[in-house]
C-alpha cells in the first residue's frame, strides 16, 4: 500500500491592504489537523474532497497534517504561515516514510517577511522528503507562480476554470499525475514560462464561450496530445501583489524539450491578448445609470465591486455604492454586505426592531472607496452568521461572517457583518431571511466568482469599481518588487525588448 501525504495551505494575498492577516484570521474561517480534516472535506467539492477519492480508489494509506481553506486579505502573518508550515512538516516527518506527495497551495500567498510562501512550502517539503519522491500540486489560477515553486514540484495542476467550480476535478487531476508517476509510466518535472505582464488570460474568466481563457484552454487540451507531456496548466496571475513573480505564467508538467516550447506558445497567446478583458470596469455611476436602464422585470439586478472583493484582499467595508444607493434609491434594494464589527455589535445589543444611529462601514480606508455612512438603520435580523455554500462553488465548504445584522434605511436592506467575506454564494443571501430571487437590485462585493450563482438569477449582471484596494488599475498603486520592465507599468518598446531578449537566450 502507497503511503502519501495530503495537505493544503491556500491563501491569497492583496499585499496592498493595509491590514495583515494574523492566525485568528484563519482560525475563524477554520484550520483543520488530522482526521478532522478527512471527516470535513470527504463531503465537499474541494481539491481535498478529489485527493481523497482518489486516495481511496487507488487504496492509498494517507496522512492528512494540515488543511488550511482559502480566506483571502491581506499578506499573512510570519507567525501563522510558520505555523502553518511546521504543522505540515511534523506531519511529513512523521508519517514517513512516504511514496507521493500531493499538496493544495493558491500560488498567491505573500507573508509579512516572505514574498515567496508557496515556493517556500514546496521547497521544505522536497528538502524534507529528498530529490526522488514526487509531489504533485493544484493551484489557483490567480497566482503568481515562482521558479521555486516549479522546481520543487513534480507536478503543477490549476483549476480551469473561473469562477472555480472545479476544485475537486483539479484534485482529481493532480492525483492521477502522482498515480502515474508511482506506476513507473511517467517521470516529469515542471517547465514554466512566465512572460512580461501583470494579467493575462483575461483573468481566468470561462464564462465567455470565445473569451481569451476558453480559447487558452483548449491549446492546452491539444498540447497535451504531443508525446511527452502530461499537463498543460495555466495561471493568469493575481494583480495585487507587489513581489517579482507576479503575472500570468504557463506551467507544463511533462519530459522533453518540447515541454518549454509550448510553454512559451501559450505565453505569447497570452501577450498577443493582453488587453482582452472582457469584463469592462465602469464607475458607480456609470453602473447606477445602467442599472436604471435595464427594462423592468422578474428576477434581481445585480451589481458587483470589483474594487471593495473580500476575495481579492479588499476590506469589505467600502461604502460608495451603498451611499449611492441611499441616496437615489431602486426599489427593494439589498446590498451586502458592510465588514464593520463595532456596527453590528452596536445593532445587535439594540435588538430586532429597534432603530440606531451609526456610522458604517468606511473605516478602513476611507480615500479607497468611501468613508462612513452616517445614519438610522432599523435592525431587521441578527444572525451568528455561519452559513454552508449551497455551490456550485465549493459546495459544503463552511463560512462564516462573525456576528452578522439586516438592517434597514428607507428601501435599501444592508448586510454588515463582522468579518469581510466574498459574496459568492446565495446562502450568504438566504440566511438572512431573503429570497434573492424576490430582490429588485443585489449589490455585492466580489470580482467573478459571483457569476456562477447569481447570473443564473439575475435579470442582468454589471461590474463596477468603487476605488477599493482590490481595484484593477494598477498604474496607481506603488510597486517596489515586480520585475521590470513590465506591462502596463513600463513604456511598450521596453517591455517588448526585453521579451525579445529573453526568446533569444
Ligand atoms: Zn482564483
Amino acid at each position: 500500500m502507497k503511503r502519501i501525504l495530503l495537505a493544503q495551505i491556500l491563501h491569497e494575498a492583496n499585499s496592498f491592504a493595509r491590514t495583515q492577516a494574523p492566525i485568528a484570521h484563519f482560525h475563524r474561517q477554520g484550520v483543520f489537523l488530522g482526521e478532522a480534516a478527512r471527516e470535513r472535506f470527504s463531503q465537499t467539492r474541494t481539491e481535498m474532497a478529489g485527493f481523497l477519492e482518489a486516495a481511496a480508489r487507488e487504496d492509498w494509506h494517507t496522512t492528512i497534517p494540515i488543511v488550511v481553506p482559502c480566506a483571502p486579505a491581506g499578506p499573512m502573518s510570519m507567525e501563522a504561515f510558520t505555523y502553518f508550515r511546521d504543522t505540515l512538516l511534523d506531519g511529513l516527518r512523521a508519517a514517513m516514510p512516504l511514496d507521493g506527495v500531493l499538496l493544495a497551495l493558491h500560488g498567491a500567498n505573500v507573508v509579512d517577511g516572505e514574498d515567496d510562501p508557496d515556493g517556500a512550502v514546496a521547497q521544505a517539503v522536497r528538502d524534507a522528503v529528498g530529490p526522488d519522491l514526487p509531489i504533485v500540486i493544484t493551484l489557483d489560477p490567480h497566482s503568481n507562480v515562482s521558479d521555486r515553486l516549479a522546481a520543487a514540484v513534480n507536478g503543477i495542476t490549476a483549476y480551469r476554470t473561473h469562477p472555480h467550480t472545479d476544485h475537486k476535478e483539479t484534485g482529481l487531476r493532480a492525483a492521477a499525475i502522482l498515480s502515474r508517476i508511482l506506476a513507473g509510466e511517467i517521470s516529469p518535472r515542471v517547465h514554466l514560462a512566465r512572460g512580461r505582464q501583470m494579467r493575462g488570460f483575461d483573468a481566468a474568466r470561462t464564462t465567455l464561450p470565445d473569451g481569451p481563457a476558453r480559447r487558452a484552454q483548449a491549446i492546452a487540451r491539444r498540447m497535451e496530445q504531443e508525446p511527452g507531456v502530461v499537463e498543460v496548466s495555466i495561471q493568469a496571475g493575481f494583480v495585487l501583489a507587489d513581489v517579482w513573480q507576479v503575472g500570468p505564467s504557463v506551467a507544463v508538467t511533462g519530459e522533453g524539450p518540447r515541454c518549454g516550447e509550448l510553454a512559451r506558445e501559450l505565453m505569447r497567446f497570452a501577450w498577443d491578448e493582453r488587453e482582452n478583458d472582457t469584463v469592462k470596469m465602469i464607475s458607480v455611476a456609470e453602473a447606477l445609470a445602467q442599472a436604471r436602464a435595464v427594462p423592468p422585470g422578474p428576477l434581481p439586478i445585480v451589481m458587483s465591486d470589483f474594487g471593495d472583493a473580500p476575495g481579492g484582499g479588499g476590506y469589505g467595508d467600502a461604502t460608495a455604492m451603498l451611499r449611492a444607493l441611499m441616496d437615489d434609491p431602486f426599489p427593494n434594494t439589498l446590498f451586502l454586505s458592510i465588514a464593520d464589527a463595532g456596527s453590528v455589535e452596536k445593532a445587535a445589543a439594540a435588538g430586532v426592531g429597534a432603530t440606531v444611529q451609526l456610522s458604517l462601514g468606511g473605516h478602513t480606508a476611507p480615500l479607497h472607496g468611501g468613508g462612513p455612512v452616517e445614519a438610522a438603520f432599523e435592525v431587521l435580523k441578527i444572525v451568528d452568521g455561519k452559513f454552508t455554500h449551497e455551490g456550485p462553488y465549493t459546495p459544503g465548504m463552511i463560512g462564516n461572517f462573525g456576528q452578522s445584522v439586516l438592517l434597514r434605511h428607507g428601501e435599501v436592506r444592508v448586510v454588515a457583518t463582522t468579518f469581510q467575506r466574498n459574496i459568492v454564494d446565495l446562502q450568504q443571501v438566504k440566511m438572512f431571511g431573503i429570497d434573492p430571487r424576490a430582490c429588485g437590485l443585489i449589490a455585492i462585493k466580489c470580482m467573478d466568482a459571483f457569476r456562477a450563482a447569481f447570473t443564473p438569477i439575475a435579470r442582468a449582471v454589471i461590474a463596477f469599481e468603487s476605488g477599493g484596494v482590490s481595484s484593477r488599475v494598477q498604474t496607481t498603486l506603488e510597486w517596489t518588487k515586480a520585475r521590470r520592465p513590465i506591462w502596463p507599468l513600463d513604456p511598450l518598446p521596453e517591455v517588448e525588448a526585453a521579451l525579445a531578449a529573453e526568446a533569444v537566450a
